[in-house]
């Protein structure tokens, strides 16, 4: 029996799972991949209050042993049911039975739906710049997208490769304006707008985008990113959605008692790592006084 389960160890998570230990309180920490969730797939990140540069997998691995040393138990699989009965009973290969739950699961990347996407993922279609970037050392390839991860994500390959075309279906970024300024600066950034990718083509690997204007461009990869969707499924019989996210305001309080919400997973206007950890330490409060009192 743990006083609060949190699933998810991307910033939310972690911070919960902090704030959770120093108010005394058991925790365990769900995670089906690697702790640090969108965050360990950010190349720089440069807004992060106290920290002027650091590299998103740098300050998840920091997160993840602070949380450690403070005792939170971090089991490495993923939930596969919740139910409410007295407490609340998580099965993540075995059951797991807690008096309060933190849902901090975040939300993956949205998959552009086009031809060719499906069959060429891991064969030159990917949806992290961080993790592939350095396969497509000096060669030509395309960021899809306009908000900060596909200009942040234009940023670190332009480093590495060749040149990068920065292709996005308006004029005008969704990006903040530093990155939009920094991508402009750049050389080796090929700016395509308005442009929308209409199919991913290639023998054994990609080798061209089609854009939906007939544009052929030879690449070698697409990295898409094209923004979040929530995974929520799991949770729909438990507490209310909107458009796939959990409901839940700033105090992260959810439809259903004892269940909180924090991070890119709930409904909220700006999704960052501080607004994730701020919430983080909200929902771990507000847990605190769900099982104390
Ligand atoms: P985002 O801000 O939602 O941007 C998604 C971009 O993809 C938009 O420009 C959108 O175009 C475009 N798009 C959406 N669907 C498309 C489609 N089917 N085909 C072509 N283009 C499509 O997503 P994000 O950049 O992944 O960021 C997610 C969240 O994390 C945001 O809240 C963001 O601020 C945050 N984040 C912050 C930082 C940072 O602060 N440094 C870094 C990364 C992410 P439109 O603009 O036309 O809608």
């Amino acid at each position: 029996m743990f006083d609060i389960a949190i699933i998810g160890a991307g910033p939310a998570g972690m911070s919960a799972a902090v704030y959770a230990r120093r108010a005394g309180l058991s925790a365990v920490v769900f995670e089906a991949e690697m702790c640090g969730g969108q965050m360990i797939l950010t190349p720089e990140v440069e807004n992060y209050p106290g920290i002027a540069k650091i590299s998103g997998a740098e300050l998840s691995y920091s997160m993840q042993e602070q949380m450690l040393a403070l005792g939170a138990e971090l089991v490495e699989s993923p939930v596969t049911a919740v139910r409410k009965e007295e407490n609340f009973i998580i099965t993540a290969g075995e059951e797991y039975i807690a008096k309060a739950l933190i849902i901090a699961n975040g939300a993956k990347r949205r998959k552009l739906g086009i031809p060719g996407e499906e069959s060429y993922i891991g064969r030159g279609v990917s949806y992290c710049a961080v993790c592939d970037g350095m396969f497509f050392k000096g060669k030509t390839v395309a960021v899809i997208g306009g908000g900060n991860t596909a200009l942040e994500d234009a940023i670190y390959l332009a480093g590495i490769c060749e040149k990068v075309y920065l292709i996005h279906r308006r004029n005008e970024f969704r990006a903040q304006k530093h990155l939009t300024d920094k991508v402009r600066d750049i050389a080796n950034i090929e700016i395509i707008t308005p442009a929308t990718p209409a199919e991913i083509r290639g023998d054994m690997r990609v080798n061209t985008l089609i854009l939906a204007d007939g544009r052929v461009l030879e690449v070698a990869a697409v990295f898409v990113a094209i923004g979040l969707l929530p995974e929520n499924e799991l949770f729909a019989d438990l507490v209310a959605l909107t458009d796939g996210y959990i409901q839940a305001g700033d105090d992260t309080h959810t439809s259903c008692t004892g269940v909180f919400a924090a991070g890119d997973t709930r409904t909220k206007s700006l999704r960052q790592i501080v607004t994730a950890a701020a919430d983080g330490a909200v929902a771990a409060t507000e847990a605190e006084k769900f099982v104390n009192h």
